[in-house]
């Protein structure tokens, strides 16, 4: 047993986490403890493609699965969240997307002063360095490097070409003034290297004499004094240690594994403690509940002109053409982001905003979960609703932390929910069927054109969709009853505890999710400083 005294001790080197390090430690008088389960890194996340080698690999990944629900046909989706420094940002797909502005003023409107659109974009810019430009919502300057995805060619042009002729207009910058279009993805990578948090915030300052990371370290629980968090209980290479805080301790574990160290640690629904032989510390009803995701699903396509799709040119020789390509031109498959494309759009013309983004993806994979590419040449489109109305819930089934929660999404229990998939679905089939796209691709093969009505498109969504990666809201900022932070990400009715990741969101953005994790620990980290005064 070992004791050891910090000023701030941060749990979870993910998104939000490595930012909270960084920014905090700029104040030297500060120490600072990080405490990360997994590892420092893994060899293959610098390179972009990384997303589909890690994305159920053993060690750099949580590999968490949902419980079987009848709405999706009672399957157990994969669940990953990346475990080692960066968090999933270090797994991710490396699309960037902020959301709308309409997002973060929701999240105002819902009680939360300080998170309105005009609030947190000084945030989204302080976090960039938008490699296109700057103007009066894109920054140049900050430690996360944005670039366009680089992959060119006639794929692509089919696919502007469609988005012509359907008469969208052409949106330069879909995180500037307007998020509708079909885009070119902007991501994080630069120069064909991920752009992780690990990288790009905490590698710059990790040799700061008031940083300690503490790696495979996995907190088992928070430890109190009466309603003070005074510290934690984690354990490393099978021995339990005991660090304790001065100041503050910030759970940064993200959307799953935060309400479950709450839960761990005795915060939460009494009878569910109780019931997992966990004494109640601090009820709050919130912790675990509310959480949303995107529902993804997939139409896959043939492709008439083979050589376009990445299932072909990945045949024989192909992959050691792309490694070649890496080193001497840092192009090609190794520095596909997860979509090259986006299109953000709406479903009905009466909304005032995207309802559906959709991932435009130059080739076929048979298995989500292990990414393993088709032999013959495809291209995928996916799609999910932007903001889901299902919720679901995630929360420990036992008192050991190595146990995995139980996570239930309750997918498109929601009618608006499977209204917008079952649009989107058809939308796709619209882009697809302009004579750009019928040009260059084959026929649909999954789930294939005789899949029509809406009862049959909805019955393919729930035997085949996957999480897109982004559950949020499990410790929900608010003040009603059922949230478990406030506004300045506090946790209700304690002392010395905040939680700054993506559970807090209270509601989804509209995109993928990284970016506003890493503004939640950047606005996470100002407040902290404004709360501490010197
Ligand atoms: C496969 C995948 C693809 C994705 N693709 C995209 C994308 O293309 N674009 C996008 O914007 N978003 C994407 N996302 C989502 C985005 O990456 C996440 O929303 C974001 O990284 C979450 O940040 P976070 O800080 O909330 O948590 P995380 O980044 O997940 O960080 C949590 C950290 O806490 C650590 N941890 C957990 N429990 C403990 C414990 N008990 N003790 C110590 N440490 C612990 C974890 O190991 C992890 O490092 C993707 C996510 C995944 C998994």
């Amino acid at each position: 047993m070992e004791k050891d005294i910090y000023d701030f001790i941060i749990v979870g080197a993910g998104s939000a986490g490595s930012v909270l390090a960084s920014r905090l430690t700029e104040k030297s008088k500060w120490r600072v403890l990080l405490l990360e389960a997994g590892a420092a890194s893994h060899p293959y996340s610098r390179f972009p493609i990384s997303f589909g080698l890690l994305i159920d690999h053993p060690t750099a990944n949580w590999r968490y699965s949902s419980q079987p629900e009848e709405g999706t046909a009672n399957r157990r989706i994969p669940v990953p969240r990346g475990r080692l420094l960066g968090g999933s940002s270090s797994i991710n797909g490396l699309v960037f997307v902020r959301g709308q502005p309409l997002d973060y003023d929701t999240w105002g409107q819902l009680g939360n002063r300080g998170w309105s659109f005009d609030d947190v974009l000084p945030f989204f810019q302080k976090m960039e360095h938008y490699e296109h430009g700057e103007d009066d919502l894109r920054s140049q300057g900050g430690p996360l490097r944005v670039s366009k995805a680089t992959d060119e060619g006639p794929l692509y042009d089919a696919i502007k070409a469609a988005s012509k002729e359907l008469g969208i207009p052409h949106n330069p910058d879909y995180n500037g003034k307007s998020q509708e279009g079909i885009v070119r993805t902007q991501t994080t990578i630069s120069n064909g290297v991920r752009m992780s948090t690990a990288r790009c915030y905490l590698n710059p300052v990790k040799n700061r004499p008031n940083l300690r990371i503490e790696t495979n370290a996995h907190v088992q629980k928070l430890l109190f004094e009466g309603k003070k968090c005074s510290g934690v209980h984690f354990r490393k290479n099978e021995q339990d240690r005991f660090v304790h805080a001065h100041k503050e301790v910030i759970v940064c574990t993200g959307g799953v594994a935060s309400p479950q160290l709450l839960e761990l640690s005795g915060i939460g629904q009494a009878q569910l403690l109780t019931d997992n032989r966990i004494e109640v510390k601090h009820e709050l009803n919130g912790v675990g509940e509310h959480l949303r995701d995107h529902i993804n699903a997939r139409i896959q396509f043939n492709m008439k002109r083979g050589e376009l799709s990445y299932n072909q040119r990945m045949q024989g020789l192909g992959p050691v053409w792309q490694v070649m390509k890496y080193i001497f031109q840092r192009r090609g498959f190794m520095t596909l982001p997860s979509a090259p494309m986006l299109a953000f759009l709406r479903t009905r013309e009466d909304m005032e905003t995207p309802d559906i983004q959709m991932h435009m993806v130059p080739y076929a994979v048979k298995n989500p979960k292990k990414r393993q590419l088709h032999k013959f040449p495809g291209m995928t489109v996916s799609i999910y609703q932007l903001r889901p109305e299902s919720l679901g819930s995630i929360h420990i089934q036992s008192p050991d932390a190595s146990d995995q929660p139980a996570i239930n999404f309750n997918f498109l229990t929601d009618p608006i929910d499977r209204d917008a998939m079952i649009a989107g679905f058809k939308k796709i089939r619209e882009i697809m069927n302009t004579k750009a796209m019928r040009d260059i691709r084959g026929e649909e093969f999954s789930p294939g054109i005789e899949v029509k009505t809406d009862d049959e498109i909805l019955s393919f969504i729930r035997n085949t969709a996957e999480t897109a990666y982004h559950p949020i809201g499990t410790c929900r900022m608010g003040n009603g009853p059922e949230s478990v932070v406030n506004e300045r990400l506090k946790v209700h009715g304690l002392e010395g505890l905040r939680v700054a990741d993506g559970s807090i969101m209270p509601t989804m953005v509209s995109g993928n999710t990284n970016a506003a994790c890493i503004m939640i620990g950047e606005k996470a980290s100002e407040m902290i400083k404004q709360d501490n005064p010197a």
